[in-house]
């Protein structure tokens, strides 16, 4: 079992917050530190996690989709995007039975062509419902709606038993309560006690625990094609964690950004621009965002921007907009992730990223 907890920075997930987690982890296994894939947001992350590939690979570089040259852009929430085979996929080829459950519909919806058995708490099939007597699904935005998918874990593997099930939260709480917050430790509460009864139910049962991304306050969101307008440049920015969820960023606010240049002359103008603003903290061709994080180059426009810990790149009225009320991620300040694993494919120190977990699995399977 795969179990990604969306946007749980390692301060959510700890000895106190899930006692039964870290003591598998510690009788059974280890708990560390490891780093998701940049930029750090949903879709590319479960798109290496569930493959053990690299964006360069998996062709998933955020939830969102712009093509420059037909200016067509969407949301990327159907099949078809994924390059990468998952390991859902290669468990079914090599005989197994795989089960994908989510809060999040598109991760179904994006991820799910290797599952057998699909569920998601915001378009749930009947016969899942039925044959794991799975009541309705509560508001995806709320604590209770993790504590459903962990439960609809638990009877899928009690009634069915699949070899390989990929389980993921939403990361509405996250985004709006802080570690130490009553939500944010009721959230973790309900994962430590579902787990447990599932070790129980197979004490051999390896289980990995980790996240996409973490998450951080934000105090500042740039609208950054203003900013560049005002100084005569015209760009196409693209947060790549643009997705529908706008309850969890209201303003699409996070901290890489995707900047295409309408005109490539200015593209020296443009340079210096972003090296001179206070709010960005890296300026990256695409080329060199493209090398330093296994990104494909051709989707990622023709500069990367990285903003510092508490600066978000957003859809703000004005320019710049001071708030007490974000909570996002995005940028290299959400990178870091835990890890626990209860009877994991090889030792600790094979892990420094969350998608070594498959990488691994995958080789002997
Ligand atoms: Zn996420």
């Amino acid at each position: 079992m795969i179990l990604v907890i969306d946007g749980c920075k390692p301060e959510y997930l700890t000895e106190e917050t899930a006692p039964n987690l870290f003591r598998l982890a510690e009788e059974k296994g280890f708990a560390k530190r490891v780093q998701c894939a940049m930029p750090s947001v949903t879709n590319v992350n479960h798109a290496c996690i569930l493959s053990g590939k690299w964006p360069e690979e998996t062709m998933i570089t955020g939830n969102y989709e712009y093509d420059p040259a037909t200016g067509r852009e969407g949301f990327i929430e159907e099949r078809g995007y994924m390059k990468a085979e998952t390991i859902l996929e290669r468990y079914r080829k090599w005989g197994g039975k795989t089960a994908l459950l989510t809060v999040k519909g598109k991760v179904l919806g994006v991820y799910g062509a290797g599952a057998d058995i699909g569920i998601s708490a915001q378009t749930p099939e009947a016969k899942w419902l039925e044959r794991y007597e799975i009541p309705s699904p509560p508001a995806i935005d709320s604590v209770e709606a993790t504590r459903w998918v962990m439960e609809a874990a638990y009877r899928c593997i009690l009634k069915d038993d699949p070899d390989l099930v990929y389980a993921t939260t939403n990361d509405y709480v996250f985004h709006h309560f802080a570690p130490g917050a009553k939500e944010a430790r009721a959230q973790i509460a309900a994962v430590d006690e579902c787990i447990q009864k599932i070790a129980a139910l197979n004490p051999e049962r390896q289980i990995y625990i980790t996240a996409d991304h973490g998450m951080n306050r934000k105090s500042v969101i740039v609208n950054m094609p203003r900013l560049a307008a005002r100084a005569g440049l015209d760009v196409y920015c693209l947060p790549p964690l643009k997705d529908r969820y706008v309850e969890n960023h209201i303003y699409q606010e996070g901290g890489m950004l995707y900047v295409f240049l309408k005109d490539k002359s200015q593209a020296a103008s443009f340079e210096e621009f972003a090296r001179r603003s206070p709010y960005v903290e890296q300026v990256l061709t695409a080329q060199e965002a493209a090398a330093a994080y296994h990104l494909p180059v051709g989707q990622i426009g023709d500069y990367v921007l990285l903003a510092g810990k508490e600066t978000a790149f957003g859809e703000v009225e004005g320019e710049v907009l001071h708030t007490e009320s974000s909570r996002t991620h995005g940028s290299l300040y959400e990178r870091e992730i835990p890890l626990l694993a209860i009877h994991p494919e090889k030792t600790q120190e094979h892990y420094q990223y969350h998608k070594d977990i498959a990488a691994h699995l995958i080789q002997f399977r």
